[in-house]
């Protein structure tokens, strides 16, 4: 990398972990009891182009590439990761799509404002009957004249309730099975799109999911993001790199989890002495660190293999499973060293370890993750 891109890069890491210190950290317990965000945190996100991060210069946003998109999330990673999420899902698997896979008249017309963070950005596959068996998606789209006419359900669409862009996955053609299924780009206000009730989460709050509902919605044909019956390699693509900004900020609350833990140990007497003297304390601690770093050094790898070029299927999937899995393991133990306090909501570490809980579900659980790594490495070798 280029010495004046490593330069700009720790840049905005620095900006990065201010506004995470000193802005996002003391909304955070607001955050988690309102289980919204405050409006001028979206506004500071704005103004710092967090929204447009991996969005291309010449549609007005940063244009970071896949190691610089990491470098960023993992610090935001630090904080609350309900209000990250608004970000990550429309800088991630809300945008990649139109990025990367959209005709130049769609990225024209909808990359300005999304790069902005005036246009809020969602990604819908998943409904109830294909969640991870994502073929079977029971939401139709049927051509008329120049229209696409889509009809059904998505559930759990993360920004459901505040998008304004949509990337819809739909089958228009079921009996093509993976291959006849189409991405759409679905703006909020077309005829049709209905917004369904907001799901209420065990943790990461203030980041919104709902059930986004199509009833003939109309799709002007232009709106086919790449080409039709491309839609799953679409799907898997958006994904892939989604779960590589997943793993970073996972890797991100991991750090942070340690800091406190190794903090919160020096300072909490036991038996007469500090618990961090204790070589059980010592040896969580060591293995919280280990395993954490051996999670950056897997998610990074897969982004530098975005940023060469080359697939990452197979190493996103490694990168996301196993930093997700990390996340829980080092959560637990954050609660662990925290005795009781780590129970109490008084310590961030109780919100971590809820929030640490949905990362080895969503954008494909660990099971799917090991399915998709397994499958890589049989037909490998
Ligand atoms: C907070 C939240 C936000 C989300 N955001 C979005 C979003 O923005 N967009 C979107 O499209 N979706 C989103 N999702 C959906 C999410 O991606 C799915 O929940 C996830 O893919 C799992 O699907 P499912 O819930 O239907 O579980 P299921 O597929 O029903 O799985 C249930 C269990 O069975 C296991 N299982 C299933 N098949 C197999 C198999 N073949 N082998 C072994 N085990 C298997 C799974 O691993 C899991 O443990 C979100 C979900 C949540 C909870």
């Amino acid at each position: 990398m280029p010495a004046t891109m490593v330069n700009e890069l720790d840049q905005m890491k620095t900006m990065i972990r201010n506004f995470v210190e000193n802005e996002i950290d003391p909304c955070a317990q607001q955050i988690e009891d309102e289980d919204t965000i405050p409006q001028h945190l979206v506004k500071k996100a704005k103004e710092l182009g967090l929204f447009g991060m991996s969005i291309p210069e010449e549609y007005g946003g940063i244009g970071l590439n896949a190691v610089g998109k990491a470098i960023v999330l993992e610090q935001l990673g630090r904080t609350h990761n309900g209000y990250v999420s608004l970000i990550s899902a429309h800088t991630g698997i809300g945008s990649t799509g139109l990025v990367k896979l959209a005709s130049e008249t769609l990225k024209q017309k909808y990359l300005p404002d999304m790069a902005a963070g005036n246009k809020i950005a969602a990604f819908a596959l998943s409904e109830p009957g294909a969640g991870s068996d994502a073929t079977n998606l029971s939401t139709k789209a049927v051509k008329q004249g120049d229209k696409w006419i889509l009809n059904g359900m998505k559930h759990f669409i993360t920004n459901g309730p505040v998008a304004d862009i949509f990337t819809v996955i739909a089958s228009n053609d079921k009996s093509k099975g993976a291959k006849g299924i189409t991405a759409f780009l679905v703006e909020k206000d077309f005829p049709g799109l209905i917004v369904g009730k907001r799901d209420k989460k065990m943790g990461l709050k203030g980041s919104y999911t709902c059930q986004i509902l199509f009833e003939d919605c109309e799709v002007p044909e232009e709106n086919v993001i790449g080409e039709v019956g491309m839609g799953y390699v679409s799907a898997l693509k958006i994904l892939g790199e989604g779960r590589i900004g997943l793993a970073a900020r996972a890797v991100g609350s991991c750090e942070k989890l340690i800091e406190m833990s190794a903090s919160y140990a020096k300072e909490r007497v036991q038996f007469g002495k500090p618990i961090a003297s204790n070589q059980a304390i010592q040896w969580m601690l060591a293995d919280m660190a280990t395993e954490t770093e051996a999670a950056r050094t897997l998610m990074m790898k897969a982004a530098e293999m975005i940023d060469e070029g080359k697939k990452v299927i197979k190493e996103a999937s490694m990168a996301k499973l196993f930093a997700s899995e990390v996340f829980n393991r080092v959560a637990d133990k954050a609660v662990q060293i925290h005795g009781g306090m780590g129970y109490v909501s008084d310590y961030p570490v109780e919100r971590f370890y809820r929030d640490a809980r949905i990362t080895k579900i969503y954008e494909g659980t660990s099971e799917i993750q090991r399915m998709i790594i397994s499958r890589h490495i049989l037909a490998e070798n």
